[in-house]
């Protein structure tokens, strides 16, 4: 099993340098390797592989001497990269799609290089790279299993290791006899079948608030201006932090679940309805709702909560499978409107919080939902279903 660690990089004036340096020089063998595939099949009608191309590797060096000081394998995962874009393209043509042709790398597309075997090592605050140098880091969290490839990167004008770490694979846990259904809200970050909640992490309003500042200044810049680079690079820098924290919060909040909970029912995550009608939002600091706040700040409300419940399912999925726990999906149809004791429907508009039934069943609408919805598990037998997209998780886990 794989695991991904992404550290900051504070690398001094001159690293600096020599990081774009090697960013730079790895783009345009990127760049020529592309030129050469595609000249090699216009005028021979040849195609060139990956292994033709990292056999002249040492040919290159003796004519362009500069490249002797980027760590071979370095350069040999920039032809790999390459090669994967052309797989990718193929594959996608005998899919019967029609992919573009992979494309010359500009300066901000290109954005980082890979040392896929050896060359990297990590000390407490620092990171060794071959032929560049000790870097500064700062590593937040502690690193488990074994290193084997190393990532730098340069985002959002920062610099960030990527390492992936072998690591074995996770003793299942004993099973429990404690099942939960789950219902994803606005209002609560998901309600609990047995009338628990897990909150809203009070960071997701913050960076909200926050993005649409940064955004609003956005649109006041020209565009090509200096200050509208600026402002770019500042939305980016928001979004990169509100992707952190989801992605942190989505992190311990499966943690928990799955460490209970032997089966975890969901409903179907159906994104696309969620859009089409955004609720009314109510201003959690004075109560009242906010003026059509249900379109403005709904959208972005809802596209940061919603990217945090793909993410979350998706996290659940991938540790219950480690662990021997069970996750399960179901149809999201009438949760929220037939009333958990009874079995009654009563409908509810979207802005009633309170499930309020005449056999005296007494519930927040969100707590009825995610009962209905373990029982709709239990009765109807669907079908559980692990994840099918489970290796994006790992993939996106940076
Ligand atoms: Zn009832």
């Amino acid at each position: 099993m794989r695991k991904a660690y992404k550290f900051r990089l504070y690398p001094n004036k001159q690293q600096e340098e020599k990081l774009f340096w090697t960013l730079n020089r790895c783009r345009e063998l990127y760049n020529a390797g592309l030129q050469e595939r595609k000249e090699a099949y216009k005028y021979a009608g040849k195609s060139i592989s990956y292994y033709e191309q990292k056999r002249d590797l040492p040919e290159i060096k003796e004519i362009r001497r500069e490249y002797n000081d980027i760590y071979s394998q370095v350069l040999q995962d920039v032809l790999l990269r390459l090669k994967r874009a052309f797989d990718h393209f193929f594959g996608r043509i005998k899919e019967g799609q029609t992919p573009g042709y992979p494309r010359f790398q500009g300066r901000h597309r290109y954005d980082s290089f890979t040392y896929p075997q050896s060359g990297f090592s990590l000390e407490e605050k620092h990171l060794t790279l071959s032929k560049l140098g000790t870097i500064k880091v700062k590593v937040h969290r502690k690193v488990e299993g074994t290193m084997k490839t190393c990532t730098i990167k340069h985002e959002a004008g920062q610099w960030y290791v990527m390492l992936s770490c072998e690591v074995k694979e996770p003793e299942p846990l004993p099973p429990s006899v404690e099942d939960v259904g789950i219902d994803l809200g606005i209002t609560h970050f998901t309600a609990l079948s047995n009338g628990e909640f897990i909150a809203s992490p009070r960071h997701y309003r913050k960076a909200e608030k926050k993005l649409k500042k940064v955004q609003e200044a956005l649109s006041r810049k020209k565009r090509g201006s200096h200050r509208h680079k600026k402002a770019v690079q500042a939305v980016a820098r928001v979004h990169r932090k509100v992707r952190n924290q989801r992605r942190d919060f989505a992190h311990k909040a499966s943690r928990k679940l799955v460490n209970r909970y032997q089966t975890i029912v969901l409903e179907e995550l159906q994104t696309k309805n969620l859009v089409k009608r955004p609720k009314p939002k109510q201003d959690e600091e004075t109560g009242q709702y906010l003026p059509n706040g249900a379109s403005a700040k709904g959208g972005l409300n809802k596209s940061i909560s919603d990217a945090g419940w793909g993410m979350f399912t998706e996290m659940l999925c991938v540790k219950a499978a480690s662990a021997g726990r069970m996750v399960a999906f179901v149809d999201p149809k009438y949760t929220s409107q037939v009333c958990s004791n009874c079995g009654v429907v009563r409908q509810k508009t979207l802005d009633e919080r309170w499930h309020s039934c005449e056999c005296g069943c007494e519930l927040d609408r969100d707590t009825n939902a995610a009962k209905n919805i373990l029982k709709k598990h239990a009765g109807a037998g669907s079908v559980p279903q692990m994840n099918p997209r489970r290796e994006s998780v790992e993939a996106s886990a940076f």
